[in-house]
């Protein structure tokens, strides 16, 4: 069993890469801490997990187990803290705010949890704008004082111009295409890429979308514009990039950090 990275940290995705005991084709399965991960074969009796970490999970000792393969196999891994820059907001208590939608949420929630078997993902993924980055991945919030527990910027803004190009990160399928006139009010234009096998892009506050919904796009096609629609400050890409419906940092996959 091979642990990639050796000592990951808060907001990492860790792969388990098993070798089959049997060499065979028997599908082991594995576990953190008992939550069963999918498991998919690679190559000559490897199979791998991918196990999603956030800011929201608690640093320490986490037990992975391969199961199935016998005999079970146990390895601790120690998932290291890390620092998450904070934001204090300040709210008006009669904060007239513009709420997303049912529609929205249910559409988003379905395509966070879609799990399909083929890999269309490759590492490195592509920088999917050419704009800074203005917000990194894990910010916490404050809002008027208090520590909001279950928030953390689930994702990587970059600002960039009006309508200038997303492209995507990897290839995929189109599964999620959400408009502002279809009731996509919090979100905005949104595009959801399956990357396959657990893993999947959002863009929302798009300006524009090149793409339809079915559509098997390539890493670096264009698929829609900068913008600023939803709920926005300005205009910037949020990119989401969700393994088993977990917001992981998208970094260590622009750097070919997946084993
Ligand atoms: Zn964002």
């Amino acid at each position: 069993m091979d642990i990639r990275p050796s000592a990951p940290e808060l907001g990492d995705t860790i792969a388990v890469i098993v070798q089959s005991n049997q060499g065979g084709t028997a599908q082991p399965t594995v576990q953190l801490n008992g939550q069963a991960f999918p498991v998919f074969p690679l190559e000559a009796g490897r199979f791998r997990a991918l196990l999603p970490t956030s800011p929201l999970n608690s640093p320490g000792r986490y037990l992975v187990q391969v199961i199935g393969d016998e005999p079970t196999r146990n390895l601790a891994v120690w998932l290291k803290n890390r620092h998450f820059s904070v934001q204090r907001i300040t709210l008006p208590p009669d904060r007239a705010s513009i709420e997303g939608t049912p529609h929205e949420f249910e559409r988003v929630a379905t395509f966070k949890q879609l799990v399909t078997p083929e890999r269309h993902w490759q590492v490195p993924f592509l920088r999917p704008s050419q704009g800074r980055v203005s917000t990194p991945y894990g910010v916490r919030r404050y809002y008027n004082g208090v520590f909001a527990r279950d928030y953390y910027h689930r994702g990587v803004d970059y600002a960039a111009a009006t309508g200038s190009a997303v492209i995507a990160p990897a290839a995929g399928r189109i599964v999620l295409v959400g408009r502002v006139r279809d009731g996509f009010r919090l979100h905005g234009n949104t595009i959801g890429i399956d990357h396959g096998q657990g893993v999947a892009s959002i863009f929302i506050h798009l300006s524009r979308i090149d793409v339809t919904a079915g559509e098997v796009v390539q890493a670096g096609q264009q698929i829609g514009g900068v913008g600023s629609t939803g709920v926005s400050t300005g205009p910037h890409l949020h990119w989401g990039l969700y393994v088993h419906g977990v917001a992981v940092d998208p970094v260590p996959w622009r750097y070919g950090g997946i084993g």
